[in-house]
This record gives structure tokens, C-alpha cells and sequence, in this order.
């Protein structure tokens, strides 16, 4: 009997609830969802959050010649370090002031956890008032990943999500979110993470950015697109990266979408949708009261349309909530509505709260889910869930730090 026919057994549809813990809501019983960032002391200025223009007028201002922006950008972009001891080709004199104002400490090291081959850190990051983020590292044949935190915190309130926990704390500023993949650099630079090839001595870098740590990159939109741009910009005004290699993440606040569809620098797109009809996502994100699956769905496909670039759909299975056979026939349907050849869509395994209703679902179940929609002519693969032992997805170090 060709696998179309197998009978379809009746699972029962498990409801989003929260347990050990309740939403915040707004002044109409609903989920908050929370825009805008709130007011708390600005982490430092610092250089990486400057144009070139800027840097070059902000070291007139401090009585030096223009060009020691590039020598300190050097330093900051190419050599990744912050430490004057490194800058011996700026004057002595007042090398340490220089360098400390420009450079300012932005986050200490709380804790690093690391996997067993070593080839996955995951770090705890402090900002200056006392603000925790993560960033996890990742090494895969041929390249390396850095999945980077675009916020304190995050307002988007997503009931299986650790980091909407605790609300938004802050928006980062753009070079809280590059400081992020210059010492991850750093950490790579050192031979800090695992996995190398023997005999390998080429120097490493983080060569692919992920925006799936924590935060709602999208609602911090001017920050982000100044990191981005500055990922993009050559050494030494920038990392030197690849568009394409960066992946903006969004639970679909589709203004931004399109704003994003209109910027001149092609990443990688990708839609956290998780559920294709409005009834269980109007649960599982609650943005979805704002903007629902077809607006998302709307706006995923004019991202294509505009840059060409294929775009992704995240689904996270969780067990007997939105992994259901149909959900996949309703998803191919929805997407082919759209046109071919645009999308694809990486469902993932729930990273698991233990004993909750948010648990990953079977094997067997997630392969039906792929298999549906790989034979409706939806390209599908199941992502991997790296780092799980050291809950290396979704906010779980810091939730458990706070
Ligand atoms: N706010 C953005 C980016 C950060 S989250 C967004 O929602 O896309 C990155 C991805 O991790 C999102 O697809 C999010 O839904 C997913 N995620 C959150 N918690 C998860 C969990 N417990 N298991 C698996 N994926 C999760």
C-alpha cells in the first residue's frame, strides 16, 4: 500500500497553556506583547555602533587624525581584541584612555558550557547593567555558526519559548550585537572551540549569524541593520561576512518584513511560523493577533519576490500540538498557494521543557511531517538540535541564571 494510504491514526490536539508560570497580560486578558524597548541606562558608546564617517570624525573630535579609525578598526574587526596592550602602533601616550573610550568593555563572561567534543559553546554574557544574553557557537562541516541574541529578554511572549519568560528587558545596541561574533572570534582565533580537523591550521571564524537567540531581532530594527550592514562591510570597517550567510529570524512583524524586503543587503530570511492555521497560532505566538498566518505567509513569499533569496519556515514539532498530518498538507497547500521554488521549511524538534505538555514530538510523527511535505513538493529537512545537552537553544541559560 503506497505510504498515501496507511490509515490515519486520530491524535488527540494538546493545548499551548503555560505551566510554572503565567503570561503576562495586557488590559484585555491577552497575552502582552511588548514593542518597545524600556527605558533603562544606555550601554556604552562605543565604537562599533559608529559609520565610517562617524568614526572618523568622532577621532577628530578627540584631537587624532582620521586614520586611526582604521588602525582601531583593525584591531576591533580584523584582530578581534579590545586590549590596548595589542595597539602598539598607536601612540603610547595616551593609548590606554584612546582605546578604553573607544572600545568600552560591553559584557563580561559569566559561564560557558560546552558539549562533550567540544564542537558547541554556549555562553552566558553579562552587559553593564547586569543584563544577561546568551550566544551559542557552533561548528558544522564547513562552517561555523554563531547564533546571536539581538535582545535582553524578549516581548513577543511565546508560551514555548524560555526567553518571553521574563518579558523584554532591553533592546542591545548594535555593537552589543557585534561584540557578540567579534569574541566569539576571539574564542575561535584562541583554538577555544573543539572539532578543528588534525593537522587544520588555516585561522577560523565564524563565517554563518543566526539572529535565533534570544530577542525579536525585528522589533530592534535599526540596531539590527546597523550590526548587519557592519557584518557585511569588508575588514577592517567591518567583518567582511556574506549577506546570504546571515539569518534574520521573526515571529512575522510584517511591516518590518517588507522595510527588510527594502533594504539593499540580501540575508537569509526565515519566518518562525510553527502552526498554519490561525486557531492554535493565535495561541502559540500571540503576535499572530496582529498579524496572522496569511499576512506572515503574505509577506514571507514578497520577501522572495524582492531579493530573490529563498526564504525558510521555522516549525518547532511539539508533541500532539501542531504536528499533526494535516497541519503538513495544510502548510503545503498554503505555501504552493504561493508559488514553487520559494520556500522551505526546517521543522525542528521542541527543545523540551521536561514533564510539560512542551514535549518534542515522535520520531516517526516528525518524519510523517517531513515526508508530507518533501511529497507535495515542498523542499523540508529536519534541523538539527545541537547543543541540546546543554539547553543550547532558546534562552534556557539565562532563564536559569536569573
Ligand atoms: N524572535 C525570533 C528569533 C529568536 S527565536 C523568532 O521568533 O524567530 C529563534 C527560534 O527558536 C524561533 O523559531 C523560535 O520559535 C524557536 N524556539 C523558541 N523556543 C523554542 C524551543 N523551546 N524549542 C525549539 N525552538 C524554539
Amino acid at each position: 500500500m503506497p505510504p498515501e494510504f496507511l490509515p490515519v491514526v486520530a491524535r488527540p490536539q494538546v493545548r499551548p497553556a503555560t505551566e510554572g508560570w503565567s503570561q503576562k497580560l495586557d488590559g484585555e486578558g491577552r497575552p502582552l506583547l511588548q514593542f518597545a524597548s524600556p527605558k533603562r541606562g544606555k550601554p556604552p558608546a562605543h565604537f562599533a555602533d559608529l559609520t565610517v564617517e562617524q568614526r572618523k570624525a568622532r577621532l577628530v573630535e578627540l584631537g587624532m587624525p582620521a586614520f586611526r579609525a582604521k588602525q582601531i578598526a583593525t584591531h576591533y574587526f580584523t584582530h578581534f581584541t579590545s586590549d590596548p596592550a595589542d595597539m602598539t602602533d598607536l601612540p603610547a601616550a595616551n593609548r590606554e584612555e584612546l582605546v578604553t573610550g573607544l572600545l568600552p568593555p560591553l559584557m563580561t563572561e559569566v559561564r560557558r558550557l560546552a558539549t562533550d567534543r567540544g564542537d558547541t559553546i554556549k555562553f552566558l554574557w553579562k552587559l553593564h547593567d547586569g543584563a544577561l544574553v546568551e550566544s551559542v557557537l557552533m561548528r558544522y562541516p564547513g562552517r561555523i555558526t554563531l547564533c546571536v541574541s539581538s535582545q535582553a529578554g524578549c516581548g513577543m511572549n511565546c508560551p514555548f519559548c524560555a526567553t518571553g519568560q521574563a518579558g523584554l528587558t532591553r533592546n542591545l545596541s548594535a555593537a552589543e550585537i557585534l561584540d557578540q561574533v567579534v569574541r566569539a572570534n576571539r574564542a575561535l582565533a584562541n583554538g577555544e572551540l573543539g572539532g578543528k580537523k588534525k593537522g587544520e591550521t588555516t585561522p577560523e571564524r565564524v563565517s554563518n549569524i543566526v539572529f535565533m537567540g534570544m530577542g525579536e531581532p525585528l522589533a530592534n530594527y535599526a540596531r539590527l541593520m546597523h550590526a548587519v550592514r557592519t557584518m557585511v562591510a569588508p575588514q577592517p570597517e567591518g567583518l567582511g561576512m556574506s549577506a546570504r550567510h546571515i539569518t534574520v529570524s521573526t515571529v512575522g512583524l510584517v511591516p518590518a518584513i517588507g522595510k527588510l524586503a527594502d533594504e539593499d543587503i540580501p540575508v537569509t530570511f526565515a519566518l518562525s511560523l510553527h502552526a498554519p492555521d490561525d486557531e492554535l497560532r493565535d495561541e502559540l505566538i500571540p503576535v499572530n493577533s496582529r498579524w496572522k498566518v496569511d499576512e506572515a505567509l503574505d509577506a514571507a513569499h514578497a520577501y522572495f519576490e524582492k531579493t530573490g533569496r529563498r526564504v525558510s519556515i521555522e516549525y518547532a514539532l511539539i508533541k500532539d500540538m501542531n504536528d499533526h498530518a494535516w497541519r503538513a498538507d495544510l502548510l503545503a497547500e498554503k505555501l504552493l498557494a504561493r508559488g514553487r521554488g520559494w520556500v522551505h521549511v526546517n521543522p525542528i524538534p521542541l527543545n523540551p521543557t521536561p514533564g510539560s505538555i512542551w514535549t518534542s514530538s515522535e520520531p516517526e510523527v516528525q518524519d510523517e511531517f517531513v515526508r508530507r511535505l518533501n511529497a507535495a513538493g515542498i523542499p523540508t529537512t529536519l534541523r538539527d538540535t545541537r547543543g541540546k545537552e546543554i539547553d543550547g537553544a532558546c534562552g534556557q541559560l539565562a532563564a536559569a541564571d536569573a
